[in-house]
């Protein structure tokens, strides 16, 4: 009944809440689904009366572990190993790994909430999950990395499978990490089987795979603008974070006669008014893993600004006058503050490479403006579809050609913008893609879970 609508999505948040009141960032992402999907409910009742939400809100496993590993000074270390496979109703649990010091059950969970409905928006066969460990990777040597990855996968192993789980990577685990995580599998289980993406490309990785997060982010930002009529080139384009997303959206960017004039690390944000030198950027973050700060060495003209010099409401990266804007670094790295800073000073888009990297209070900011806003888990989306393109190479034994995989990537961002904007259209809020996105990758996953009855 409407009477029960109106308290339903009020009660459900209520209940999760109290159920897990640590998990924050969980609650933060389902509250923003939840809201959404409303109009929903209104008018298609019936998943209601299949109990959906109380079910798609739990994740269907969730392992934790310990990790034990030796350092270089030969002392025993130990930190905290996750694995959330939240939803398999469109397929095998698809999702990356994340090794932070600030990793906790809550982060891993909401990470694997919005893989869900990303990678049911990409219309692939791929569930949702992720993983990862409280593990600090900076400052640790090459050795230490390959000790820990394999003390991870000693447990890890057991719970994957390439038609069950596929990990691959996030923060802190690129294609390094990856290739000791699959150098381990294949020890323990004897096995040369596509259990994780993101590989090398000798063994099983697909070309375009390492770019395809940030591509795809530029992709979804060009589908926003060209249906407002508008062009990235020769759009001025901050970008922030340092790693694999941010390192490609820097690139496919000046490849589309665009200019991003930002990056930023855990140190600080790097601004380079002329446009960002993106061989020494790379040299920098994927070579020498150093901090941005070593960019002034060979471009005194750009400037570093420390964290500890940010503004008390926000970063100083979202204060820099821009047409559009990338988040590519981490959750809620954009306030509320940020989001007004960045309005005044006339950004017109905003494409999120990163997952949630705006706060609700700035995704509000951002609808009210009704500018071009693509959120994390549709404009990001282009990594785990690549990834499952990874799967599919794999499954075949193939490898495709740059341009085939290039080619798919770009489609199914047009389509996936497409399908939050039809979304939108229909539920008669055309620029609102965070209601597209949430309802249309909902509708899938909901559907399947119902063909699939009580499991
Ligand atoms: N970690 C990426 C994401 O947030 C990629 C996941 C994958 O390729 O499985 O979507």
């Amino acid at each position: 009944t409407p009477n029960h609508l109106e308290t339903y999505v009020h009660d459900t948040l209520a209940s999760l809440k109290q159920s897990s009141p640590a998990q924050t960032e969980f609650y933060q992402a389902a509250e923003e689904v939840l809201e959404c999907l409303r109009p929903l409910f209104k008018r298609c009742p019936h998943y209601l009366e299949h109990n959906i939400i109380e079910r798609i809100v739990e994740p269907e496993r969730q392992i934790m572990f310990r990790i034990c590993w030796v350092d270089d000074n030969g002392t025993a270390q130990v930190n905290k190993g996750y694995r959330v496979q939240f939803n398999s109703a469109l397929g095998p649990y698809k999702g990356g790994l994340r090794f932070h010091s600030s990793v906790t059950s809550g982060t891993i969970k909401f990470l694997g909430f919005e893989q869900i409905f990303k990678n049911a928006l990409t219309g692939l066969p791929i569930g949702g999950g992720k993983g990862g460990s409280n593990f600090d990777p900076k400052g640790k040597s090459d050795a230490e990395i390959m000790r820990f990855c394999q003390a991870f996968m000693t447990e890890l192993y057991r719970h994957i499978g390439p038609t069950t789980d596929v990990p691959a990577g996030d923060i802190g685990v690129g294609a390094r990490e990856v290739g000791y995580l699959y150098g381990q599998y294949k020890r323990i289980t004897g096995r040369y089987e596509g259990i994780l993406t993101g590989k090398g490309l000798d063994w099983g990785g697909s070309i375009g795979r390492k770019e395809a997060t940030g591509y795809g982010a530029v992709y979804f930002a060009q589908n926003m603008l060209e249906a407002r009529g508008e062009s990235i080139e020769g759009k001025t384009c901050l970008v922030s974070g340092a790693g694999n997303v941010a390192i490609y959206t820097v690139e496919k960017l000046l490849e589309l006669g665009a200019k991003p004039i930002t990056c930023t690390d855990s140190g600080g944000t790097l601004h380079d008014a002329d446009g960002v030198d993106l061989d020494l950027l790379k040299q920098l973050k994927e070579v020498e893993r150093v901090s941005l700060e070593n960019y002034l060495e060979t471009r005194p003209n750009a400037r570093y600004i420390a964290a500890s010099d940010y503004p008390e409401d926000g970063h100083a990266v979202w204060r820099i006058e821009a047409d559009v804007a990338f988040p590519c670094a981490t959750q809620n790295e954009l306030t509320a503050a940020d989001a007004q800073a960045l309005l005044k000073n006339g950004v017109s888009c905003i494409s999120e490479g990163a997952n949630m990297p705006s706060t609700a209070d700035a995704a509000d900011c951002f609808l009210e403006a009704g500018i071009a806003y693509g959120p994390g888990k549709a404009a990001n989306a282009g990594g785990v579809a690549t990834s499952q393109l990874e799967m599919a190479q794999n499954s075949s034994m193939e490898q495709w050609p740059l341009e085939k995989v290039d080619e798919k990537l770009k489609a199914i961002m047009a389509e996936i913008h497409r399908q939050c904007a039809d979304t939108a259209a229909e539920f008669d809020a055309p620029t609102n893609l965070v209601l597209g996105a949430n309802i249309a990758g909902f509708r899938r996953v909901a559907d399947a879970m119902i063909d699939q009855g009580v499991v």
